[in-house]
């Protein structure tokens, strides 16, 4: 278990569990690559928050002198050092849109004072309620508007276009949210804000209870996916479009074929023969091609007897080399994840109240099986519990070839 956790770590192991291995717990050191993109937002926050912290004492600083500020913060750089990660751009453009980003906020807002500043870049850390885990967040800026609203601003220089009810923001703005009402019990109107620099909008979102109940629980589970996976040595490589900003390629298990075939010659210490294993794996890629053929034709024809069964009330075919049995049950089942994480987080924070903690699985067997199947609870319990439970068709479908060979599919 790590001291504390952040937006930034769980979400790094949500996008590549493999890195967050490298970047928390081995605690890799690496040589820090500096991208264009991510600089360019360093340098913008550092000018914004010297902006609000002046304007707060009533002093302008005036736009030329935070324009220089700004590109006083890329001389501290020797840009031909600085990664770019688009084709289309250079430096020299990523300073030049952050020069705009700036010019655009500075002629909206300043004096900058139409709030009173609680705090910008402000550090704060809480203990998750009824967990042992502690978090840790960056606030950009936290104030109190005229209208006494308190507003939770974070601000991004990313393209990417957001909107209030994306999951990530609320991961991120809600667990700031529950590190304001954890260290200022006192603050409880609160709007959170994202400043998306980069196309001059601001978006905007009031958590209800409910909402902030749902987060607590979504990063308490979180933080259990991250002691689990520590426990097993569980942290697989998921590349993605993220790995250019990654500093752990050189030893990713999911980039090191890739790197010894481009550089031609295999590593002393590794026993590994790339060409052996580009042939390995192209042999294996023709077969799953047509192992993917025949496994179509074969979902095909098992959906058909379904149908068949299911329309005739049939349960067995037999063919001139063997015999085929269908069996369709009903069975009851509890809400996944994945069918509504919603009700999901309603159940296992019920399973907590209700001390069902050690049958709690995520597909919700376990619960079935060893409590509601054999209602060893209270009617009133099971009732709540059945509110959580839906029947699902439990379908196999067997195929017996008279010679001595046996071919078994099944789906749930
Ligand atoms: S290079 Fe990509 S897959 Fe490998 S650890 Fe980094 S983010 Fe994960």
């Amino acid at each position: 278990m790590l001291t504390s956790y952040s937006h930034s770590s769980l979400d790094t192991f949500r996008i590549c569990p493999r890195k967050f291995r490298y970047a928390y717990i081995d605690k890799v050191p690496v040589v820090r690559v500096v991208t264009a993109d991510t600089y360019l937002g360093t340098a913008v926050h550092r000018v914004l928050k010297n902006l609000y912290t002046l304007g707060a004492d009533g002093v302008l600083l005036a736009q030329d002198e935070a324009m220089s500020a700004y590109r006083a913060e890329w001389d501290k750089l020797d840009t031909r050092q600085v990664s770019v990660t688009s084709d289309y751009y250079t430096v020299d453009d990523y300073i030049r849109i952050g020069e705009e980003i700036l010019g655009r906020h500075y002629e909206r807002y300043q004096p900058f004072n139409q709030g009173t500043l609680l705090g910008a870049e402000l550090y704060l850390d809480f203990v998750l309620p009824n967990t042992p885990f502690r978090f840790r967040s960056y606030i950009d800026r936290l104030w109190k508007r005229d209208d006494d609203t308190v507003e939770i601003c974070d601000y991004k220089t990313g393209q990417a276009l957001m909107t209030a009810d994306d999951p990530r923001f609320l991961a991120q703005m809600g667990l700031y949210q529950l590190a304001v009402q954890a260290k200022y019990p006192g603050l409880d109107d609160i709007e959170l804000a994202q400043y998306l620099l980069r196309k001059d909008m601001v978006i905007r979102r009031r958590l209800r209870p409910d909402e902030l109940d749902e987060l607590a629980e979504s990063l308490r589970q979180a933080v259990v996916n991250t002691i689990e996976a520590a426990r097993l040595g569980d942290f697989p490589a998921q590349e993605g479009t993220h790995c250019v900003y990654c500093n752990y390629q050189d030893r990713c298990p999911a980039k090191v074929h890739r790197r010894l075939l481009e550089e031609e010659e295999s590593e002393e210490d590794r026993d590994l023969a790339p060409e052996e294993a580009r042939e390995l794996a192209d042999r294996f890629l023709a077969k799953l091609i047509q192992s993917r053929r025949v496994g179509a034709e074969l979902d095909s024809l098992k959906e058909q007897l379904v149908q068949l069964a299911k329309r005739c009330d049939v349960s067995r075919f037999d063919g001139d080399t063997g015999k085929v049995t269908v069996s369709i049950r009903k069975k009851e089942k509890f809400v996944t994840k994945s069918e509504d994480a919603r009700a999901f987080a309603e159940l296992t924070a019920l399973c907590r109240r209700m001390r069902l903690d050690e049958y709690f699985t995520l597909d919700g067997r376990g619960l079935m099986s060893n409590v509601y199947t054999k209602k060893s609870l209270p009617p009133e319990q099971l009732e709540e519990l059945g509110k959580f439970v839906s029947e699902a068709e439990q379908i196999r479908v067997v195929g017996k070839p008279e010679q001595d060979t046996e071919e078994e599919r099944d789906e749930d």
